[in-house]
């Protein structure tokens, strides 16, 4: 199950497997098998261990949000006006701007996620308690459908119904882990959480330089911690750090440079 908006992308930046590179440079993972498929490093085969990785990777990605729209944010402003109470004010509006609309965004999504799975498993409870023999053959097509032979299909479906039913179906029907569902708080205040202290480094960067450094002092900044996201977000979904890494860079320094180019722009218009 994807537990957020945000966390469900497990499929997205999948690495092709090949990489050479992240086998290498990774040696904390010591189950990674050294065979070039690597087809069983891709995931991590606890469900639990995989949202745990998922939430991980949603925080990585919330920081770097936190960090790439505060720098361009302040960078913008710092690019119209050297008032720093201009940019200091601009900047924590943005920081809070920032962090309440991804927590609230969060909290909306994952709860309406959880609705929705609670309205599922509602829903295969009532058919299992009202047509248990239907129930028994839809899972043991949905077996069959998997490759199994008839026979063992029935098997299959007939112990796992006898374990938990429930749990079976949610399973493999629902793809839900029945026993595991997302909390929208815990969502809502981890997005915050993330995107503030994300934010917190251009902030304190700009705020603590010395003029004439403002700007590059948050570059450089900048460029370092959307490395370090790029690479840890990476890391944890088994891609090339590398690539990932140079990809947060680029995208955060686009993005300074659009704003700081558009605050002189119109710094110079209005005479600021
Ligand atoms: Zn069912």
């Amino acid at each position: 199950m994807d537990g957020t908006g945000n966390a469900g992308d497990g499929g997205q930046g999948r690495p092709d497997g090949q990489e050479r590179s992240d086998a290498a440079d990774a040696p904390e993972r010591p189950d990674r098998p050294d065979a070039p498929d690597g087809h069983r490093r891709r995931e991590p085969h606890h469900p639990s261990m995989n949202a745990r990785l998922n939430w991980l990777r949603a925080g990585v990605l919330g920081a770097n949000d936190g960090i790439v729209s505060t720098a361009a944010l302040v960078v913008g402003v710092a690019g119209a006006t050297m008032n720093i109470t201009a940019i200091v004010v601009a900047g924590i509006a943005g920081m809070f701007a920032g962090a309440l609309s991804m927590g609230t965004g969060e909290y909306v999504s994952v709860s309406t996620q959880r609705d929705t799975e609670r309205a599922a498993l509602a829903r295969e409870r009532r058919e299992l308690a009202e047509e248990p023999d239907a129930e028994l053959d839809e899972l043991t097509g949905m077996y069959r459908d998997r490759g199994l032979s008839p026979d063992l299909a029935r098997q299959v479906a007939l112990q796992l119904t006898a374990r938990d039913a429930l749990r079976a179906h949610a399973e493999i029907e629902l793809r839900l882990d029945s026993g595991e569902l997302t909390n929208p708080w815990v969502a809502a205040f981890t997005s915050f959480g993330a995107f503030t202290l994300g934010a917190l480094i251009p902030l304190l960067f700009i705020t603590l330089s010395p003029d004439a450094w403002r700007v590059p002092a948050t570059f450089l900044a900048v460029a370092c911690a959307t490395a370090a996201t790029g690479a840890i977000s990476a890391r944890l979904g088994r891609a090339p750090a590398g690539r990932a890494a140079m990809r947060c860079v680029l995208g955060g320094a686009f993005a300074m440079t659009v704003t700081y180019g558009i605050g002189t722009l119109i710094g110079t218009a209005d005479g600021l």
